[in-house]
């Protein structure tokens, strides 16, 4: 029997299959320009028919969606209540929730007795503490309008953060760590014992870190200074600041291996860009010291977590009082790990797998039968 994980994006759906016991991968796919989801769960049916697979009759389906708000603190099996419940979440999260609820419509349609299982990437940091997810702003937004931090990347973190314990020998439960997803998309986190204490992500994925289009953190004022001085729209804005800014914004791509190839051909913005990135990095990282008290490890992952040793050196080198000390030779090889012998604080690179996670909760939630009624 499989588990089938089901990333659907705006225009594409994205799956992965694995054996619901092993959880060995089995197949995985891309299925784009998708115009009706049906359609597209309808190709993927007979694209799995190779393997044996009758998608009606699997042992669940993993859905990815992007905001579970304050509601989902873990993955649920999907009913018709829990449906209506992320549609309310869409306003948070416009362009994600909406295609990931289309997409659960549809996959439920197809196979309707197969359980569906969403997945949140916020539930993850439902364990951070009030005073880390809310912002300094007046009771009632945070009341009524669930204005407050709610964290990205969460099947990430909390993957990297296992396999890290695992390769440290160590359980998770005794160790702090700070994990950095560095892909187009970026955030960290601060991890107790097991349990998230905080994250760079905000509200949505549009705060925090430097990243490929998005802008991170800036002075909230800038968004009212460029609605009167430059009569820019409100979606104007928000275009500007998720399409139009970040890496993109500064160096012209949003794709490093460009840009650091560019700023060793002696092109100043690039240079720029990639200061820019790795300083708001290394601010975060300098942060997330201070509030964990003493760090185990540091764990890097996503495209350029995994395959940048400059951006890690730049984010590492010469923390030798913070006891973080960055071999040079590991780094520039990618190796698992890339700290001399004597740094008290140890570093790992570790390729992340989000669709693993996601089917991994999927398979301990289908286990447990009382969730089941
Ligand atoms: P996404 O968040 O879209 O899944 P990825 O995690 O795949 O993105 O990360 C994409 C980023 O990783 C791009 O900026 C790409 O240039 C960068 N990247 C991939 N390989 C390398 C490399 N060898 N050196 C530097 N950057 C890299």
């Amino acid at each position: 029997m499989s588990i089938i994980v089901i990333n659907a994006g705006s225009s594409s759906i994205k799956y992965s299959v694995y054996n619901a016991a092993t959880l060995e991968m089995i197949d995985h796919g891309l299925i784009e320009e998708v115009l009706d989801y049906h359609d597209g769960f309808i190709q993927m049916g007979v694209a799995l028919v190779r393997h044996n697979i009758d998608i009606c009759q699997i042992e669940g389906f993993a859905h990815r969606v992007v905001h579970g708000g304050d509601q989902f603190y873990a993955p649920v099996i999907i009913n018709d209540l829990f449906i209506d419940e992320i549609r309310r979440l869409v306003p948070l999260a416009p362009l994600h929730n909406a295609a990931n609820i289309e997409g659960i419509m549809a996959a439920r349609t197809i196979a309707p007795n197969v359980p569906h299982i969403a997945v949140f990437d916020t539930s993850f940091h439902q364990t951070m503490p009030p005073y880390a997810y809310r912002y300094p702003l007046p009771h009632d937004l945070y009341e009524n309008y669930h204005i407050r931090r709610y964290g990205f990347h969460g099947s990430s973190h909390d993957y990297v953060s296992r396999k890290g314990s695992e390769h440290l020998g160590l359980p998770r439960e005794i160790l702090n760590l700070i994990t950095f997803h560095i892909g187009n998309g970026v955030s960290a986190c601060a991890i107790r014992q097991g349990i998230s204490i905080d994250t760079s992500m905000g509200m949505t994925p549009l705060e925090g870190l430097m990243m490929g289009s998005r802008s991170g953190s800036i002075d909230p004022s800038i968004i009212g200074y460029l609605m009167r001085e430059k009569h820019l729209t409100i979606d104007e804005i928000e275009i500007l600041l998720n399409k139009q800014s970040g890496l993109i914004a500064i160096a012209g791509t949003n794709d490093l291996r460009r840009i650091i190839e560019a700023k060793n051909a002696g092109e100043p913005n690039a240079e720029l860009a990639v200061e820019m990135f790795c300083y708001r990095l290394r601010k975060q990282l300098g942060a997330y010291m201070a509030v964990l008290d003493g760090v185990n490890a540091i764990i890097f992952t996503g495209g350029i977590g995994e395959h940048s040793a400059l951006v890690r050196k730049t984010m590492c080198e010469k923390l030798d009082h913070l006891d973080i000390r960055i071999d040079d030779e590991q780094n520039t090889h990618n190796a698992l790990f890339i700290h001399q012998h004597n740094s008290t604080v140890k570093l790992l690179v570790i390729p992340t797998d989000e669709e693993y996670q996601i089917a991994s909760y999927a398979q301990a939630l289908l286990l447990d039968k009382s969730s089941l009624k």
